[in-house]
């Protein structure tokens, strides 16, 4: 931790220096009260200028320019984009590139954020996966575009699961219980649960991933409000996270 700032990372990854990847945190930012203190979002009613600041701060202890980043306006769709620049993408979910020094990010609270690296083509991608994703295969149609563009090969591929809402907090109605394997629910007290983190796992695993080449942090963004937004807990009235996973430039 410097600054302030907590940045969560995969050992998954550490291998592989020419990944550059990180979950941030709450902590080390300049937002205050409901977006305290690092608020990587667009959310309304926190200032733009705090959250710029929060952008440069983020991005500098990973070592670029914001104006490197690739952002997302995220709709739950399974919408995926293979990008080479940096740059605002409206409607889409997921990301992938093999183009280095453009930096995919991901924004969340309680949805899980997935980070993924095909270590042999030297590919990078990124989902933003809640239960809508998860059900219409953002997923799999993530790693599907790799493999039709950059001829991946889903046992080459490295994912780590961000923090995210889990099974402990993440309340579902029946018809979205309905959707997922009866495995990945959970009932407690007449209340259902989705286990996300394993909904993500087994689409993984569908896909052709190893499991040891997934790594779920496993951390719940609900239960631990001094480390993350969580729009369930804090109802909808919240900061964002960010995710981001690049290629960075050889050094000469
Ligand atoms: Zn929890």
């Amino acid at each position: 931790m410097r600054n302030g700032i907590e940045i969560l990372q995969s050992s998954l990854l550490f291998p592989y220096s020419e990944v550059c990847h990180g979950f941030s945190t709450r902590t080390g930012g300049v937002s205050k009260g409901k977006f305290k203190s690092l608020n990587l979002g667009l959310t309304d009613g926190d200032l733009k200028n705090n959250i710029e600041k929060n952008h440069r701060r983020f991005c500098r202890e990973l070592g670029f320019l914001p104006d490197k980043l690739v952002q997302l306006v995220q709709v739950h769709s399974n919408n995926v984009a293979v990008v080479t620049e940096p740059g605002i993408i409206p409607q889409t979910d997921a990301l992938v590139t093999d183009v280095e020094d453009i930096f995919l990010s991901i924004k969340t609270a309680d949805c899980a954020p997935l980070i993924l690296f095909d270590s042999v083509r030297k590919v990078v991608g990124a989902i933003h996966a809640g239960w809508k994703g998860i059900v219409q295969n953002i997923i799999s149609e993530t790693i599907n575009v790799m493999k039709r563009v950059y001829k991946t090969r889903s046992d080459h591929v490295l994912t780590v699961i961000g923090p995210a809402i889990h099974d402990c907090c993440y309340e579902v109605k029946s018809e979205v219980a309905g959707k997922f394997d009866v495995s990945e629910i959970i009932e407690r007290n007449g209340k259902l649960y989705l286990n996300s983190v394993l909904a993500i796992k087994n689409r993984l695993i569908k896909s052709g991933l190893l499991l040891d080449n997934i790594h779920d942090i496993a951390l719940c963004t609900s239960c631990n409000a001094n480390k993350f937004f969580s729009y369930r807990r804090d109802r909808g009235q919240t900061g964002r996270l960010m995710t981001v996973i690049g290629l960075q430039r050889d050094e000469i």
